[in-house]
């Protein structure tokens, strides 16, 4: 039942059913990127089971000719074993997607895991130029991580961050979340480096527009990039101005967690899954409002 209310957010439980959704937002005007679902794997047989999904789909992008790129979680594929491990399947990874003119973006994690993948971005920035990192706007080190990641021609997710973080190292949402956030793209913008804007919040999207327009940057050369199943008319919007959008689409059997993650994040989502598991099609907007007001009570 709940899988039902998942489905609004994920491609799919198996990669053929994924293969569809992208192929519907491919003709959308929107590229995305795959995500074969998982992190923190602690056996090294499930890490190595891990790379070989996503070795199949580099190939499965290429067979189907996809606007795709692949995104994954380090500790998917072997870094909570050992930073190495890690390191060697996602060479194995960057060279494949190589061979494919595919990219591969990183995702970060919890605050704990910031260093080792950023220590292990840079080695595969060494050998290879198809791979991108995320950085989260809300940990006070990112400035400090920007400056060091400009050196580098992978491109740069910006996101708010979204694990629970120790308030020594993170802010919370607010004012100077977004003032962090917009500084962050108006450095990446000037550099100009190659930059996703991963957000679905107007009070940031609003201004960064501004932002552009007034230094007159070519609208293709900016990416805009929104979670499946959140604001995507927000996503089109863009399209039609004539940036270059992207949905993030994650495949596989636990979305369970990920299901959880979107609700928790945007409480009125929980009306529409309750109304999605029960097979209607939506909920009312005063519903939504009334579910709005209570989360708040
Ligand atoms: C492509 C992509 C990749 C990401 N990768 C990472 C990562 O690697 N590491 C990491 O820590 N975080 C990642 N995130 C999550 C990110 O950190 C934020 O938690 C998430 O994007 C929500 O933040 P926001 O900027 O949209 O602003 P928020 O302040 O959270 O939301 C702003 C507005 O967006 C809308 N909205 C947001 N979420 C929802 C929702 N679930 N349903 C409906 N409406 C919603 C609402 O209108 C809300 O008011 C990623 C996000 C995206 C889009």
């Amino acid at each position: 039942v709940l899988l039902r209310a998942a489905l609004r957010f994920i491609g799919g439980e198996t990669l053929a059913q994924c293969v569809e959704v992208a192929k519907v937002l491919n003709a959308q005007g929107h590229a995305v990127t795959i995500d074969y679902m998982g992190e923190s794997v602690r056996d090294a047989e499930m890490a190595a089971q891990a790379t070989q999904e996503f070795t199949t789909v580099i190939q499965t992008i290429t067979l189907q000719q996809l606007d795709s790129s692949v995104s994954l979680d380090l500790s998917h594929i072997g870094m909570t074993i050992d930073a190495g491990l890690a390191y060697n399947n996602a060479s194995f990874l960057a060279q494949a997607a190589c061979d494919a003119g595919i990219e591969i973006m990183i995702s970060m994690e919890g605050t704990g895991r910031t260093t080792m993948i950023l220590e292990i971005y840079q080695q595969l920035c060494k050998r290879f130029d198809n791979v991108g990192i995320t950085l989260q706007a809300y940990l006070y080190r990112t400035p400090e991580d920007l400056t060091a990641l400009l050196q580098r021609s992978g491109k740069i997710r910006l996101v708010k961050g979204a694990y629970e973080a120790p308030a020594s190292l993170a802010r919370s949402r607010g004012a100077a979340l977004d003032a962090a956030y917009r500084g962050f793209v108006e450095v990446l913008l000037k550099n100009g480096h190659a930059l996703s804007i991963a957000s679905h919040d107007t009070s940031l999207l609003n201004p960064i527009q501004q932002f552009v327009q007034a230094q007159d940057i070519p609208r293709e050369h900016i990416e805009y990039e929104m979670l499946k199943g959140v604001t995507l008319d927000r996503l089109q919007a863009l399209r039609d101005l004539g940036y270059r959008t992207r949905v993030y689409l994650p495949y596989g059997q636990t979305w369970y967690l990920y299901l959880c993650n979107r609700l928790a994040e945007y409480p009125p989502n929980i009306y529409q899954a309750i109304a999605e598991a029960l097979g209607r099609e939506g909920v009312s907007a005063s519903a939504k409002e009334n579910t709005l007001l209570e989360s708040r009570r």
